[in-house]
């Protein structure tokens, strides 16, 4: 099979994308045309709104950017699923609690109470006895109702709990339009476990049984209920990273249901996920089509679904053309604009990429949709186009488009929405005479019902239990809350009909929110970063690790320590003196020659440190960050500041630096933490004594050759590579140095102090920065999927080698075996080995001596505590360890920080508060994460944690330099926080300047200033 056709980078500038897709559409669309043929249906719909309208218009009274409606949005993603009544009640007052809900006298919450409560009555028969929980709740009506409300919302957009209702709904909504088709779509969560992954598919397999009972096999596929499938369903690493596990293990998966369709001949169509996935997502449905066009040739049921507000979308549809043509086959594509919006922003600021992978204008995704659709009309031999959308010019331009093109389409919309705008298309066809000429295709059976006034539509329908709808449910909440939403606009009467139909041809020059590399605003420029799941951004760092030797360093003599400290007083007479501004330019020199030597570093960090690329490419963009924020820090706050004062002088305070400074930093971080140390010092004028871990000096020597070569000098930063016991101590006790910088362990942290103290002469600061036992606490209104995901990156990336790692995970009991059985699942999915191979997540221990304090640890735990992962079978050499994880009876019972993926579990019932007393009471204050949907608990918790940096509902890894400062407490650290804006005073003297201005003559200024 030729390889599945390669995509451009998703990261291009979004106004070339857009002008070359209205070119593709000169002449394709007449907007004024469209927007006149979609009128009349808008007006009717606002006359004659669809049962669900409620909803529309609860959310345009509160919307999703008030209090109330995110209020309302935090509950309906997360009450249903809370097991116990007093968190259920806890999380409702925390969100009612702070919305105002109260309109005059009448409180709109009670009104929607009790609308919810009546409407439940009749909708809902029954519904008092689910899950027990109302029965519990019974006296706290507004809880009850508020479950009800949610409970109301969630059945809007849900056709049944499971396939068999789902279907008896689907047969009801047929009796008024028999032309009506389904796709289902079982709801739920990505999987996270094989087992997870098996109950997905044995759900798609019933669910596909079920509808073959009862399609008609003989008639045509487009015109029986098909089925719609999410990959990451049906595999827990479908990722761009796994791509060999995902094509050997994912594929057969999927080819059974395939064959299971086929045969029964039911459509069957791939979901579009993340942008991260397409071309994973491509490469599997290309070696779907191949086995289709090999086994199941006469099937033309199998489809793809394609997002619009991709910049590379009309690529896609191009590539899946080809792959139609080059497989003889026809096949299904479902036309979206897409549901990932606000993650696609956001993953592309984090990583720091250079644009967006979606665009940031609304209207230049309904071009890109427009142009879409105008490709897959054009290739009617082989794609059944299937457009799904709620919006009625997008529509009518569909139309417009599809008149005369002879090609056999359907459209397509979501249960619960577009209900009023369909009911007119489909209406409106034999009454405006247009419908002849709808599809212009009468061969076709698409064309031939759009000729009989009935439109093909098919409803996409999920289908699952409450528990499972709820991120389904926020994506339908957050669309038809969206401003920019055609149904929210919709439904609300203060938007103008020429408004909500204005032409979307309309090209914006800029994006409408700052590129990833402005994300810091003028003063500082975001770190250059890459998406490894795009094979263009991953080939050159491969490449360059490919044959890269980890060059030799020299070890530096003890006897030479005190000749370097001279040097370094020496060359801090000269260095102070250069103007800030000429030190920061330099640091930023040297980051921008480390952003191009990007590859070259990574590589060396796999090489050295045995990090895996992840972890690399986030450690180079860390030290990048780290020169620029240092930078402009230094330039802040080395001005002087003037003092108010009496009159006939002059006052003013300035940060003076205090001379020679020692920084020493750790294997784990070897050039971020180093590089991070360095600049802090030489940006403030202090000169540096820079000792590396011993185990990893070539990192650190390549990150003083670009200082040096950027323009500090070379006695001002100088590399002194060897052993902490005799070169970090001797340059500690030395005398003349200004300062020592540290990160590692307490206890070395603490030899240092002692060594510091014991010096004679001025009294130095120290600033250390030591480990933690970093705990997360999880309630139970938490979701199990977001902790497993926040657990496995916390606890196991890096091999555990953070100082910030999760080592202590709190479960609430109530959830705490699913959580514990999803998060030991999800572990073992996690591919151990070599850290040059990019799909590895957790690479070897960083040396033997390391490995072998591990294997003691794990023996300890295996006798005191309940082992919850198997203890794998590397062999010792290897220094491999699979991720670990022990459940113990105390919090307590966790004494020491074990540096490697080492977890310790404990449940815990009753007040969240007690459990943060215990983890105070370990003495150690470096991170914490905490999992609630209750904001004031997450905000009461984390004030009363001694901890340096709370994450809340995320991972607590991966602080970024002037967004999260990083820095602990207590055994964990002196502070202040480094990438922070107090960091760089530490490494400054002050000093207060007097002038007497008065003293040559009397006071001019004065005698100047009055009249
Ligand atoms: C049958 C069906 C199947 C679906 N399957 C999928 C699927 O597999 N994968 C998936 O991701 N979605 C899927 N969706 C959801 C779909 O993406 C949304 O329903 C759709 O985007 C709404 O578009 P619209 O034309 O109805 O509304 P409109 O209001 O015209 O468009 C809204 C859309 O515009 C885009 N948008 C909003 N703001 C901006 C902005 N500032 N810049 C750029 N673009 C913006 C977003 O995509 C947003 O959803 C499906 C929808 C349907 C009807």
């Amino acid at each position: 099979m030729p390889p599945t056709q390669r995509l451009p980078s998703p990261y291009r500038p979004e106004a070339e994308i857009v002008a070359r897709h209205l070119e593709f559409l000169q002449g394709a669309v007449d907007w004024p045309l469209a927007a006149a043929r979609a009128r009349p249906w808008v007006e009717a719909v606002r006359r004659h709104p669809p049962p669900f309208w409620a909803m529309e218009r609860l959310l345009k009274e509160y919307p999703i950017g008030s209090s109330e409606g995110l209020a309302l949005m935090r509950l309906a993603e997360a009450l249903l699923r809370v097991p116990d009544a007093p968190t259920a009640i806890a999380l409702t007052a925390d969100q009612l609690g702070r919305a105002e809900f109260e309109s005059g006298s009448d409180s709109a919450l009670a009104r929607l109470s009790d609308a919810a409560i009546a409407m439940s009555k009749k909708l809902l028969p029954g519904a008092e006895h689910e899950g027990g929980l109302l029965g519990k709740l019974g006296a706290r009506t507004v809880v009850a109702a508020t479950l009800r409300a949610v409970q109301l919302l969630g059945r809007q957009f849900v056709l049944g709990q499971d396939i068999g209702e789902a279907m008896r709904h689907a047969d009801a909504d047929r009796r008024a339009l028999p032309l009506l088709r389904f796709s289902y779509d079982m709801l739920g969560e990505g999987a996270r476990t094989d087992a997870d992954a098996g109950h997905y598919l044995e759900a798609y397999r019933q669910a596909i049984a079920a509808i073959a009972a009862a399609v008609d096999p003989a008639q045509p596929v487009e015109a029986n209920d098909g089925i719609s499938i999410k990959l990451s369903a049906l595999h827990p690493r479908y990722e761009a990273l796994q791509r060999e596990r995902v094509l050997e293990e994912l594929v057969p998966r999927v080819w059974t249901l395939c064959e299971q369709a086929a045969r029964a001949n039911v459509g069957l169509t791939i979901d579009a996920e993340e942008v991260d996935r397409l071309e994973l997502s491509l490469e599997v449905f290309e070696a779907l089509a191949a086995r289709v066009a090999a086994e199941q040739p006469q099937w033309r049921g199998f489809g793809l679904a394609l997002q619009a507000y991709q910049t590379r979308a009309l690529e896609l549809v191009q590539a899946v053309v080809a792959i139609a043509r080059r497989h003889g086959l026809r096949l299904m594509c479902r036309l979206v604009k897409g549901a990932y919006w606000d993650a696609e922003i956001k993953r592309a600021q984090e990583l720091g990429l250079a644009h967006y992978p979606v665009f940031t204008h609304k209207q230049h995704t309904d071009i890109a949709y427009l142009a879409c659709a105008r490709a897959l009309l054009q290739a009617a031999d082989a794609i059944y186009p299937q457009f799904a959308t709620h919006n009625a010019g997008t529509a009518a331009a569909i139309l417009r488009m599809a008149q005369g093109s002879g090609a056999n389409f359907e459209f397509q919309r979501l249960h619960g929405m577009g209900e009023g705008l369909y009911r007119e298309i489909l209406g409106s066809a034999p009454a405006t005479g247009a419908a002849s000429t709808l599809n212009g295709h009468p061969a076709t059976p698409g064309a031939a019902s759009a000729a009989a006034g009935q439109m093909p539509l098919r409803v996409y329908a999920p289908v699952g239990r409450h528990r499972d709808l709820l991120a389904y449910l926020v994506r339908r909440l957050l669309e038809n809350g969206a401003n920019s939403s055609f149904v929210h606009q919709l439904a609300d009467d203060a938007v103008g009909i020429d408004e909500l139909l204005a032409s979307p041809l309309r090209p914006q020059p800029a994006p409408s929110l700052a590129l990833p590399p402005q994300l810091y605003g003028a003063g500082r420029r975001n770190s250059r970063g890459l998406d490894l799941a795009v094979p263009e951004m991953r080939e050159p760092l491969l490449a360059a690790c490919a044959g890269l030797q980890v060059p030799a360093v020299a070890p530096f003599e003890l006897q030479q320590v005190p000749a370097a400290v001279q040097r370094a007083r020496a060359a801090f007479a000269s260095w102070r003196t250069v103007p800030v501004e000429a030190r920061a330019a330099i640091l930023r020199q040297t980051a921008a020659a480390m952003e191009d030597q990007l590859p070259r570093l990574a590589g060396l960090l796999v090489k050295e440190a045995f990090k895996t690329w992840g972890d690399c490419v986030a450690e180079v963009r860390e030290a990048v960050d780290f020169l620029r924020y240092y930078a402009a820090e230094a330039e802040r706050i080395q001005q002087p500041v003037l003092l108010p004062g009496p009159t006939g002088e002059h006052n003013e305070l300035r940060l003076t630096p205090r001379g020679a400074w020692v920084c020493i930093s750790p294997w784990n971080f070897p050039l971020a933490i180093f590089t991070g140390q360095i600049a802090a010092a030489l940006a403030t004028g202090n000169t540096v004594l820079a000792k590396p871990a011993e185990q990893t000096p070539a990192i650190a020597a390549e990150a003083v050759r670009l200082l040096h070569a950027a323009g500090v000098p070379r006695e001002a930063l100088q590399l002194l590579h060897g052993p902490g016991e005799t070169v970090g101590a001797a340059l500690v006790a030395q005398p003349g140095i200004a300062g020592v910088v540290f990160t590692g362990s307490t206890q070395v942290a603490r030899t240092i102090q002692r060594a510091l103290a014991a010096q004679d002469g001025p009294l130095l600061p120290l600033i250390a920065e030591t480990g933690g036992i970093n705990a997360m606490i999880v309630d139970s209104t938490a979701l199990p999927e977001q902790v497993a995901d926040a657990v496995l990156q916390s606890a196991f990336r890096s091999a555990g080698q953070r100082c910030s790692a999760l080592r202590l995970l709190c479960v609430h009991a109530g959830i705490a075996d699913a959580v514990i059985e999803m998060v030991a699942g999800a572990a073992r999915e996690l591919a151990v080995g070599d850290p040059a191979l990019p799909g590895t997540d957790v690479g070897p221990v960083i040396d033997g001596e390391a490995y072998e304090h591990l294997q003691r640890h794990l023996r300890r735990l295996r006798r005191e505590a309940r082992p919850l992962l198997p203890p794998g079978d590397f062999p010792p050499a290897s220094r491999l360890l699979p991720p670990q994880a022990f459940e113990v009876e105390r919090i307590s019972q966790v004494r020491e920080e074990i540096f490697g993926p080492v977890l310790h579990v404990v449940r815990w019932d009753g007040d969240p508060q007690a459990v943060i007393d215990e983890a105070n009471a370990l003495g150690y204050g470096l991170t914490l994460g905490i999992q609630t949907r209750i904001d004031s608990r997450a905000q009461a918790l984390a004030a009363r944690a001694d901890v340096g940096n709370v994450y809340v509902n995320r991972n607590m890894i991966g602080a970024v330099v002037g967004v999260q400062p990083f820095g602990g407490q207590g055994l964990s650290g002196t502070g202040p926080k480094a990438g922070g804006p107090h960091y760089l005073y530490r490494f400054c003297a002050e000093q207060t300047l007097t002038i007497n201005t008065t003293a040559a003559g009397g006071n001019v200024a004065l005698l100047a200033s009055v009249s």
